[in-house]
């Protein structure tokens, strides 16, 4: 048949017209510049919570992805550079509270914050938390707390810190959950002292009740828990602080008993 060979022409003819009409795409040469990063280089958020908690053994730094070890430092980096407090890095911490366990891989001992001008105010005893929470607590100290406590005339010299790190169950009630204490994330303070030795205990009815405004002002916008006398039973004479991330950013303020000048 001579129709194939005719047939076999025409089409080698029409789909070299057709190659020749379509440009081929020319490979750009910064096109890996331009391209947006790959989505399995972008790490996703760090999970606080599981990152946190060690295994029931403890883990050893070394086991410990290096994304983890930068995660873990750079809190730490930031709160030793800073200059604001004097800390030291704790060993790693671990424990269990029934069937929950605790801890954290690279805690801090904080027993001072310093502030500008060269004043000190001394922890006693020191906290032991986890970097986050002694760098906001730090920062607190010194940029709120201190000047709260101007109109008193004398300067903050030491916080008696009530509780922080501790395995234990919220409100040290058996099998209620694990409390931020149990992971290092939570910080009690139960009076001030001043330079001229005044006590200024968060349960005492006698002390300013606006300074205790605006401790509950300044603590309620930096931790995203603050419970205080008039919360519940349990807090009834010390201030519990910490940084619990939860649902929708959904923050604990209670504090009521200064409450009424808080407008
Ligand atoms: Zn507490």
């Amino acid at each position: 048949m001579r129709v194939l060979p005719l047939l076999a022409a025409f089409l080698l003819s029409a789909t070299g017209t057709i190659a020749a009409q379509v440009p081929m795409p020319v490979p750009r040469p910064d096109r890996a510049k331009a391209a947006p990063a790959p989505v399995a280089r972008i790490a996703p958020p760090a999970r606080p919570a599981e990152r946190r908690v060690p295994q029931a053994s403890g883990p050893a730094r070394s086991d410990l992805t290096p994304d983890d070890e930068n995660e873990d430092d750079a809190p730490c980096t930031d709160l030793l550079a800073s200059g604001i407090a004097e800390v030291e890095v704790n060993a790693s911490i671990s424990g269990r509270s029934g069937d929950a366990l605790c801890g954290d891989v690279a805690p801090v001992r904080i027993t001072a914050v310093l502030l500008e001008g060269g004043g000190k105010v001394e922890l006693r005893p020191a906290a032991v938390a986890r970097c986050e929470m002694a760098h906001e607590f730090a920062k607190w100290v010194r940029e709120d707390l201190s000047r709260s406590v101007r109109p008193m005339n004398s300067g903050l010299k030491r916080i008696e810190i009530a509780a922080s790190y501790h395995c234990r169950p919220r409100n040290n009630i058996a099998g209620a959950r694990l409390s931020e204490h149990g992971l290092a994330n939570a910080i009690d303070v139960g009076a001030l002292v001043l330079d001229n030795n005044q006590r200024i205990a968060i349960v005492d009815p006698e002390a300013p009740q606006y300074l205790f405004a605006e401790m509950r002002l300044s603590t309620c916008k930096r931790f995203t828990t603050v419970l205080g006398p008039g919360s519940d039973a349990a807090h009834h004479d010390h201030v519990h602080l910490d940084l619990a991330k939860r649902r929708g950013g959904y923050r604990m303020c209670q504090w009521s008993h200064a409450e009424w000048l808080i407008p």
